[in-house]
């Protein structure tokens, strides 16, 4: 049987760094990508000597036109990927009058316009092969626009909408296509004093997060909202 091969974004760091340990660990083989070279090399390295599959880099930002075709094109030519991650994304935005709106462009440009780019790009050999996996990342904060702030939640709302029109029309083609809605979850989207701030029962581990989610999507569940049983 031939291997799979995820391609995960944001895998530098909190739950994108987790997935890749556990695709790993269940023996695919990786194409990790972010900005941070430096970090998705460490990681790469961990995870070809604890696992013994191979792990690829490609450094971009994914919020930037060429480097987003960059990866486009690699998911669209290469036949040996199997899976995407969507995970990439950011938050951090102020009050919607403060914040500066190169920010929420490209909050928009790598929450939104990336997760569709990237999922086109993969969608038509899965749907042609009958097979594979998409994974989205969105929040549940997709489901409360009226408890966070004002442009972060509606990128995750797409992200959602997005996923769920996904689901109708790749898997009944044989794609699994999954949205996870995780809810706060301790990594560096957050700052130290956001976190402490949390009563600690409302905080997940993201390694409890991912392995819910990942629970979820051998069950085959189309949306999952990790750590809800
Ligand atoms: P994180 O620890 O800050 O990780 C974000 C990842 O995205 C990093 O690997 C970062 O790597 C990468 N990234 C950021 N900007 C990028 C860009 N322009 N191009 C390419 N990669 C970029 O955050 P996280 O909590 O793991 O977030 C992962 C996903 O979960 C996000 O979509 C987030 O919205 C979602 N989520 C998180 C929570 C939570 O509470 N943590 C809750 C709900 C949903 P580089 O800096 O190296 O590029």
């Amino acid at each position: 049987m031939t291997k799979d091969t995820i391609l995960i974004t944001g895998a530098s760091d909190g739950i994108g760094a987790v997935y890749a340990d556990r695709f790993a660990r269940r023996g695919a083989n990786l194409i990790l990508v972010a900005r941070r070279a430096d970090k998705l090399e460490a990681l790469a390295a961990r995870l070809r000597a604890d696992s013994g599959v191979s792990v690829e880099v490609i450094a971009a930002d994914l919020s930037q036109a060429d480097d987003l075709a960059r990866v486009e094109a690699r998911l669209r030519d290469d036949d040996a990927i199997t899976g995407l991650v969507n995970n990439a994304g950011i938050a951090g935005e102020q009050a919607f009058v403060e914040t500066d709106p190169a920010y929420l462009t490209g909050l928009i440009n790598l929450n939104i316009l990336a997760v569709t780019r990237l999922s086109r790009a993969i969608a038509l050999r899965l749907a042609a092969k009958g097979a594979g996996t998409l994974i989205n990342i969105t929040s549940v904060t997709a489901l409360m626009p009226d408890g966070f702030t004002a442009v972060y939640p509606a990128t995750k709302a797409y992200v959602l909408a997005f996923t769920e029109a996904l689901q109708v029309e790749l898997g009944s083609k044989g794609v699994k296509v999954q949205a996870v809605l995780p809810g706060i979850t301790r990594t560096a989207i957050w700052t130290a004093e956001q976190i402490a701030g949390l009563p600690p029962h409302m905080v997940m581990d993201v390694e409890v997060m991912v392995d819910a989610a990942l629970a979820g999507l051998d069950m085959g569940e189309a949306i999952t909202i990790p750590a809800l049983p």
